[in-house]
Parts: C-alpha cells; sequence; structure tokens
C-alpha cells in the first residue's frame, strides 16, 4: 500500500544518520513519489536519492539561503508538485524547521514532518550501548557548545557537567578541547570515559575512544572536524547493573518472581 500526500503541504522528512536503509518506510514512499527535492547536501548519504523518480529535481541547500529555500518550496507548490525537505537525523534536535515553517505561514504553507533516526541514536547502535544503565545514569543531556549560534549560559557544559549523567554533544567536534575543559571544570572526573563516533552508520564510521583527559588528542590526531558526536558518560565504562525488570527475584505486573 502506497500513502497518498498532499501536494498542497511541505513534507519535511528526517533523512536518518546515513545508512540510506535507515529512513522511514514513510519517509521512502515520500521520496519516491517527490516532484521536488531539497537535501541538506553537506550531511546526508547522497545514495537517499536513487529513491526518488528519475524527473525529480533535487536540489542542495547547502548552495541556498532561507529565503531561496522558501522560494522553490512555494514554487513547487503552487505547481502542484509534491515537495519534500529532506534533512539529516530526526528534524526535531538541530534541524532549523521552526523558521522554515514560520516562512511557509506567512504565505499560508502548511507542513508535515516525518520522523527520522537521530545520530546520536545511529551512534549508539554503532557502539552496542545503552544510554541508560541501572544505577549508573538513567539520564541523556543532548547538547552542544556555543559557537556562532549561542547557547544559554544556564546550560553550559560546565552546568550540566555537574549531574555527571550522560551526554551526547552534537556539532562541537571542532571545540573538543573546550569541551573536556569545560565538562571537567563542570564536576566530571577527567577519567570519565569518552568515545567520538564520526558518521555513525556511514561505510566510513570511525569510532575513537578514551577518557576526558586525552580523546582531544587523539580527535586531532585523527584530523576529525565534522558530523562527529562526542558521548560522554560512566555508561561508557565497565560499571554496569542487571536490570530489576528482567530479574527472576522481582516481581512486576506481568510476572511473579
Ligand atoms: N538533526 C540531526 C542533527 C543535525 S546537527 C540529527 O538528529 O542527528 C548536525 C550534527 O549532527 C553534526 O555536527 C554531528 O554532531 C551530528 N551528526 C549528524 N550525522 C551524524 C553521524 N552520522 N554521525 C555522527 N554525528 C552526526
Amino acid at each position: 500500500m502506497t500513502a497518498q500526500f498532499d501536494p498542497s503541504l511541505i513534507y519535511f522528512v528526517g533523512a536518518g544518520p546515513g545508512d540510506p536503509e535507515l529512513i522511514t518506510l514513510k519517509g521512502h514512499h515520500l521520496l519516491g513519489q517527490a516532484d521536488v527535492v531539497i537535501y541538506a547536501g553537506s550531511l546526508i548519504n547522497p545514495a537517499l536519492l536513487d529513491y526518488c523518480k528519475p524527473e525529480a529535481a533535487c536540489h542542495d541547500s547547502a548552495e541556498l539561503s532561507l529565503g531561496q529555500i522558501i522560494d522553490l518550496m512555494a514554487g513547487g507548490v503552487a505547481a502542484g508538485k509534491l515537495v519534500v525537505r529532506l534533512q539529516t537525523g530526526d528534524l526535531s534536535l538541530y534541524g532549523s524547521i521552526r523558521e522554515q515553517g514560520e516562512e511557509l505561514a506567512k504565505l499560508g504553507i502548511g507542513f508535515r514532518s516525518v520522523p527520522g533516526v537521530s545520530s546520536f541514536l545511529g551512534a549508539a547502535s554503532e557502539l552496542g550501548i545503552e544510554y541508560t544503565v541501572p544505577e549508573i545514569s538513567q539520564s541523556l543531556v543532548i547538547t552542544r557548545v556555543a559557537g556562532r549560534t549561542p547557547v544559554p549560559e544556564r546550560e553550559s557544559l560546565r552546568a550540566f557537567a555537574a549531574h555527571q549523567t550522560s551526554m551526547a554533544i552534537f556539532l562541537s567536534v571542532k571545540e573538543i578541547n573546550e569541551v573536556t575543559e569545560q565538562l571537567i571544570e563542570g564536576g566530571y572526573p577527567a577519567s570519565t570515559p569518552v568515545a567520538v563516533v564520526y558518521k555513525a552508520t556511514w561505510p566510513d564510521c570511525q569510532i575513537l575512544r578514551g577518557t576526558l583527559a586525552d580523546i582531544a588528542g587523539e580527535v586531532r590526531a585523527a584530523g576529525i572536524r565534522k558530523t562527529a558526536l562526542i558521548l560522554v558518560g560512566a555508561f561508557l565504562g565497565d560499571e554496569y547493573h542487571y536490570s530489576k525488570l528482567y530479574d527472576a527475584g522481582f516481581s512486576h505486573e506481568y510476572r511473579r518472581a
């Protein structure tokens, strides 16, 4: 069964972290039916464009301003074409869909979003780890360092570090020195494990492991400057407790000890 899509709307589609098989079925259907595709060329896997019709017009948004992106979208809708905006990972993290949505609203054009597998999930699968480890960490902070996009001071890495919880840090590998300094100043022991995952789920994925004390040197030596996540926390370490849920001695709603 193939869904019907409404060409009076713009469809924002999460492309997933890289592996072209990690897009959702709905995203795949949309690409297969799209007449116009505007994709974030700096991050998405171009193999995803193979799902498009040969006659689809595909535009790399890396070369376009917000105004030009909106013009392409509005032109497509006016011509009755199905328009897809393809962005990396999931749209809800550093996706800047809000500004696109607001510009579209000014033109009376609505949008729908189709979620994607975020890169922090792709990175966890590369490592075969769980961010939430019983009795070690039950929370995950998703954040970035301040760059050209400022971060409110109350959300500084230093402030979050006080919790010593699991962290997935986006858009910050170029600033790995600042990241590790701030996390140590904020309260993580220098021996806290760190993994840097470059291009999770791509064929050329690279994984670096170390601690807050030495990972910056490894990142520099590997020459990694973009498309990487910095994962920090004791969840990457050796301490582990089995989950109570599957413990034979633990009763719950569906099973008695
Ligand atoms: N919406 C995206 C994030 C966009 S911001 C998502 O949900 O993943 C771009 C940042 O995401 C990059 O700087 C990098 O930190 C991270 N990123 C995107 N794809 C990645 C991948 N395959 N592996 C590691 N990090 C990735």
